[in-house]
């Protein structure tokens, strides 16, 4: 399960998340510390990275901004069509792929790159899907 771009959350629970991820910090041994590892929002429970059809859309690059129809309703992620299917953590790498984290190109199954590496989002309608589609490329 993925959860919204930190940036579109209350600022109240933004507030509770970095709270969180710094007890996280705090109670990492040093060991796990040199792994250089540490259980983020954005990196391991926000978006998920990859090709996906729903769900929530990255924003890295503007930073979040309202994709609203001709009609006026507010657009939904359709697609996104992802560089990687993983990268920077291990956290949403599918089970049955997880022996070849490290192999090369592993986690570019589709050799698909969208600009520099990065993603391209299609909204869509939720009112009526003939309405037409808005892009972002993050
Ligand atoms: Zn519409």
């Amino acid at each position: 399960m993925e959860h919204a771009w930190f940036e579109l959350l209350s600022e109240s629970l933004q507030r509770r998340i970095e709270d969180w991820e710094e007890e996280i910090e705090e109670e990492t041994d040093e060991e796990s510390a040199d792994r250089g590892h540490f259980l983020t929002y954005d990196g391991d429970h926000s978006i998920a990275p990859g090709w996906k059809t729903g769900g929530y859309a990255a924003w890295g690059v503007t930073g979040p901004h309202a994709v609203v129809c001709a009609c006026g309703t507010p657009m939904e992620l359709l697609l996104a069509v992802s560089s990687a299917e993983w990268g920077g953590t291990n956290s949403w790498v599918p089970l049955e792929d997880r022996e070849l984290v490290g192999t090369h190109d592993a986690n570019v199954p589709t050799q698909v790159s969208v600009g520099r590496g990065g993603s391209l989002n299609i909204f869509v309608c939720p009112a009526n899907p003939l309405h037409g589609h808005e892009v972002s490329l993050q």
